[in-house]
């Protein structure tokens, strides 16, 4: 399943923390540039050989200063060093993460940051990538900076304002009819075909995903959060945070993991459905308005059904009328965010009423606003 024929640039090889490309489900290791592991076809997880050392942060801004952690130095365009907020709701013992700051209003720019370095290293002419928008918003936005041409295949139903602007990144947009699944199997095709390399929810953008993670433990100035509410789409953030917390676990940065709660529209909510029957993930057709976690079958699924047990944590489906009661109680808290980006906010709502969990504290993440429903604060 991987594209041949790619060289390494040794001239820009970073100096970065030794690792292996390991199959989740079979193990094989695997050699760059796979993107899916070359017996089984399952998604590939980065496995870090410390050799005994440990990782630092280093000074100064962004993504930049987790190289340590990373399997690349970031390409970096500006991405991360986003705010916390507590919540003007005082009852809400909340703090949002909010990652519509990054250089295209969402968290994906974290993983692009990663996945561009990579491709820019491994001398790819070309990238290609399945989104719903804003993931192929964030790479064509990275490709154009870093001068790599760009291929997105976006799912029906993608929002026009995010086509446009993917456009306006220079990229050539395959629009493609059916949903996420459908785009992702074309791009992963056409990658093979034409030698491209492959951006998208594999194993280096849940790498660049981790990133909030650290950020936000950093933040944190008391103690871990007992629960951090996150939306999920492909659950790359979801099990790329647990993966990060993780590390900073091992390395003795934080003394408990917080329970991690992933949340889902009850029009597409496969992983719910799959931790409340206690079975593996199943394909569901994608009804939500939320187009940013519009994904039927969560590559990350998985992975992130076993960072829900592990961390006892809980998957919460939320309705679309849910959602944008979210999305408006955030704008009255002067968060703008989409419909995916406030879904968080929504499972948490639903937790605290359900649970009374407002009297431990908790940490949303707000990922995005991009459909333009909002003020915007990208320009
Ligand atoms: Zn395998």
């Amino acid at each position: 399943m991987s594209a041949k024929g790619f060289s390494l640039n040794m001239r820009t090889i970073s100096d970065h923390m030794d690792y292996i490309l390991v199959c989740t489900k079979c193990g094989r290791e695997n050699a760059d540039p796979a993107f899916r592991c070359s017996r089984c076809a399952s998604i590939l997880e980065v496995e870090f050989n410390y050799k005994g050392k440990k990782p630092k942060i280093k000074a100064g801004r962004g993504i930049k200063r987790y190289s340590d952690f990373l399997p690349a130095a970031p390409f970096s365009l500006g991405e991360g060093n986003t705010g916390i907020k507590k919540s003007t709701i005082k009852e809400n013992n909340i703090l949002f993460k909010v990652e519509t700051g990054n250089p295209t209003g969402t968290f994906k720019d974290r993983g692009s940051a990663v996945e561009i370095a990579k491709a820019f290293e491994l001398d790819a002419e070309s990238v290609v990538c399945a989104s719903t928008g804003n993931m192929g918003l964030s790479v064509a936005h990275y490709a154009r900076k870093a001068g790599i041409k760009c291929t997105i295949f976006i799912s029906g139903g993608a929002n026009k304002n995010k086509i446009k602007k993917i456009m306006n990144e220079k990229a050539s947009v395959k629009k493609v009819k059916g949903d996420f699944n459908t785009a992702l199997r074309l791009a992963e095709r056409f990658a093979v075909k034409n030698n491209a390399f492959v951006c998208g929810d594999y194993h280096y953008r849940k790498e660049g995903q981790k990133t909030v993670a650290f950020e936000l433990i950093e933040q944190l100035t008391k103690h871990e959060p007992d629960r951090i509410f996150i939306p999920v789409g492909n659950a790359t953030l979801f099990s790329g945070m647990y993966k990060g917390l993780n590390e900073f676990k091992m390395f003795g940065m934080i003394k408990r993991m917080p329970a991690l709660i992933a949340v889902q529209s009850e029009r597409c909510g496969p992983l719910v459905s799959a931790y409340a029957d206690k079975k593996h993930i199943t394909y569901v057709r994608p009804k939500t308005e939320a187009d940013a976690i519009a994904v039927g079958y969560p590559t990350f699924g998985n992975e992130a059904l076993e960072a829900i047990r592990k961390t006892k944590g809980d998957a919460i489906a939320v309705s679309e009328a849910e959602i944008k009661d979210a999305v408006v109680e955030l704008e009255e808290q002067g968060i703008y965010a989409e419909l995916g980006g406030g879904t968080g906010y929504a499972g948490f709502l639903k937790y605290a009423a359900e649970n009374g969990g407002k009297k431990s504290s908790s940490v949303v993440v707000v990922t995005g606003n991009n459909e333009g429903i909002f003020k915007e604060k990208q320009a």
